[in-house]
């Protein structure tokens, strides 16, 4: 299933520490170097290139595998991960008796019906049939969204996604959130633009469309022409889409109303059938997120024809489970998605595709087996003190700053101090117990799991805000900030070398994970997370004066970012990456303070392989960034990734923070230097 499903769809809202694409997850406490002097270039000068001085080693000896688009430590985690989930599932599966209903049965079974691939070679198509006749049998437009709210009962987002979720404007209460789909290539901007790779992009997917047409039993004539049809159709849906920019801005998408409102906004498209069609007589309130998109959605119901929305219905329902069909429909949707467009070579094996797709499904069930046999409980009590410093030291940076008014900082400090920190796994796990899974089919397996979800999500409407849910499994290899709760959440996925070393000195730490740790906490308090209150409201709380500082601050940032140029002539995008840029500022600025006041403590100047503690900080953050990127990967994160690629999450970050240059003796001569003058102040 492409991860279009509804755990997906959550994560929109939260700021992620990666652009997600793993979903695996750990060990910490293994015997693993805090630094390992291989993986370093000392050839290279510090002050010209840090990146490379700290991971040049480790780049040359891991080329990115055929399977991949890029490769770095959170790839390396990611397969030591599937391996662990793999085991688990297996040792599942060789229980004896393993009751019906349980969790196991269902890993053992999920997974065994995604291997059989005799069975999915056999069953092609079937599983989808029932909703090819509903598409079938559409006669006029009000048809349309009735049937594309069944499709989203499966799995398919033909035109927008839905979710239950927290009202921005009150935290308290959860509705439902409607969001713009419609384009089945991952930017707007791909449909808009006349660049190269643009270009080649709509060229293949012309190719991919008309082939899945093939697949489907078309002649090729009439598959061509369904092919440049979508094309067109999903360019018109394109112009109307919001754009990246746009779309980081809250106020922006903040648009409340009822489903009865919504009904009289866009009267082409009947909310209420589509609701019913999901599983949900829903009438309560709604957050259309993107009015523009819905009003231009709502006019080119009318003006395209009940039979190209046929065409476009049917391709939306094989494209999203084309990675879970057959071999053809898997191979043509991989040569596009894959090769194309993120420069891969080969596909995943079978067993890694299907246990990501179990992962997906059975998140929790699998997350605590997994903390049970992977997870020490010591790690827990050791990041809880990391934290600890770490709010000290914001705290102490917010009350120092002198471009902030007291009624801000006063309004800040309360903001840090009610977030809420989750760490390794939740209190309590989720039921599974009416999600019903068999060895029988993989595709219904996929599509029960989805509509599972989706009641999940639903079931949260109208009941007061769940604070102890989690937003990630805790086998994910990532961390997040979400502003509507404000909290950080760090899964036991993360909490492994390089980013958390249980034997590792406090500097690798510090410069690790605690920097992972300051980084989500000032998330709340970047361009976007500082507009929501410290109860996750969206709600003004900085004064004007205090606005318009911190804007002339980040600007600097926005520039700095501006300047880099990975590749050809695509440079970063200052304003796209703010929001990350300065959570990696604040993070350093925050867990280097913190290092400082653990050091008061305990304190100790002693170098380890030849380096000051304050050079150990600086390596332990870079080396989490060692990354090999394809080309192609590259490029599409410039467009689309709100982060900075890692190589500039290092070179762009350290050289902001003044205390890396008195660590390695930086000069103005040095390449990467930035003057006083050019280093923000923000945090
Ligand atoms: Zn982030």
């Amino acid at each position: 299933m492409r991860k279009i499903n509804i755990s997906f769809v959550v994560l929109l809202a939260i700021a992620l520490f990666i652009a997600s694409c793993g979903n695996m997850a750990t060990k910490s406490g293994t015997s693993v170097a805090a630094i390992d002097l291989k993986n370093m270039d000392t050839t290279a000068n510090p002050g010209d290139d840090f990146y490379q001085y700290v991971n040049g080693g480790w780049l040359k000896a891991n080329p990115i595998p055929s399977t991949k688009s890029r490769f770095g430590a959170f790839d390396v985690i990611d397969e030591e991960n599937r391996a662990q989930i793999k085991q688990l599932v297996e040792e599942g599966a060789k229980e004896a008796n393993l009751p019906k209903g349980s969790n196991k049965q269902k890993m053992a079974d999920f997974y065994a019906s995604g291997m059989d691939s005799a069975q999915i070679e056999k069953e092609s198509l079937t599983g989808l049939k029932a909703e090819f006749d509903k598409i079938a049998n559409i006669k006029t437009v009000a048809d349309i969204a009735k049937v594309s709210g069944g499709l989203y009962a499966i799995g398919v987002a033909p035109f927008v996604y839905i979710w239950g979720d927290q009202d921005a404007k009150n935290s308290k209460n959860v509705i439902a959130q409607i969001y713009q789909g419609g384009l089945s290539l991952s930017d707007r901007d791909l449909y808009l633009e006349n660049d190269v790779r643009s270009k080649e992009i709509r060229a293949g997917f012309l190719k991919h469309v008309s082939e899945i047409f093939v697949l489907l039993g078309e002649k090729a004539e009439k598959a061509d022409a369904n092919a440049k049809r979508i094309l067109e159709m999903e360019t018109e849906i394109a112009k109307f889409s919001m754009s990246r920019m746009e779309l980081r801005n809250p106020l922006k998408t903040y648009n409340k109303m009822t489903v009865e409102q919504l009904v009289k906004f866009t009267p082409n498209f009947d909310w209420k059938q589509h609701f019913e069609a999901m599983g949900f007589a829903y009438t309560g309130d709604c957050n259309l997120a993107q009015t523009g998109f819905a009003k231009g959605l709502d006019k080119m119901l009318k003006t395209v024809s009940v039979d190209d929305w046929k065409i476009f219905l049917n391709w939306k329902l094989v494209h999203s489970f084309a990675p879970v069909l057959s071999d053809k429909f898997v191979s043509s949707d991989f040569d596009f998605y894959g090769k194309i467009v993120r420069g891969k070579e080969q596909n995943e094996p079978r067993w890694k595709r299907v246990l990501d797709n179990v992962s997906n499904g059975l998140g929790e069930a699998i997350g605590q087996l997994y903390v049970e046999k992977y997870f020490p409980p010591q790690a827990k009590a050791k990041m809880l003190d990391l934290v600890k410093n770490l709010r000290i030291a914001f705290a102490e940076r917010i009350n120092q700053l002198d471009w902030m008014t007291a009624e801000t900082k006063t309004k800040a400090i309360e903001k840090l101090n009610a977030i809420d920190v989750k760490i390794g796994y939740p209190d309590k796990w989720r039921d599974y117990s009416k999600l019903e899974i068999d060895r029988k089919s993989y595709i219904i397996n996929i599509i029960k799991a989805n509509r599972f979800e989706l009641e999940y999500s639903f079931s949260k409407i109208g009941k007061p805000v769940d604070r102890t849910e989690w937003g990630m499994t805790p086998q994910t290899v990532n961390a997040y900030y979400n502003p509507s709760k404000n909290e950080i959440v760090f899964p036991a996925g993360i909490l492994q070398p390089p980013f958390f070393n249980m034997n590792a000195d406090d500097a690798v730490n510090y410069g690790g994970i605690g920097v992972v740790i300051g980084h989500e906490m000032t998330h709340g308090f970047d361009d976007e997370g500082r507009m929501f209150d410290k109860e996750g409201n969206l709600v003004k709380w900085w004064t004007d004066k205090d606005s318009v500082e911190f804007n002339k601050r980040t600007k600097l940032l926005v520039d700095h970012y501006n300047g880099f140029n990975p590749i050809d002539t695509m440079h970063i995008s200052g304003s796209l990456t703010l929001g990350e840029n300065i959570a990696d500022y604040g993070g350093l600025t925050i867990s280097y303070l913190a290092y400082q006041i653990a050091q008061k403590a305990n304190p100790t100047k002693e170098k380890i392989d030849g380096f000051t503690p304050e050079q150990r900080f600086f390596i332990a953050y870079a080396q989490v960034w060692r990354q090999n990127i394809r080309d192609k990967e590259l490029m599409r994160r410039i467009k689309e990734d709100v982060h900075s690629p890692g190589k500039y999450r290092v070179n762009g970050g350290v050289f902001n923070i003044p205390q890396f240059y008195a660590a390695f003796n930086i000069k103005p001569e040095n390449k990467l230097y930035r003057t006083p003058e050019q280093r923000p102040v923000i945090w």
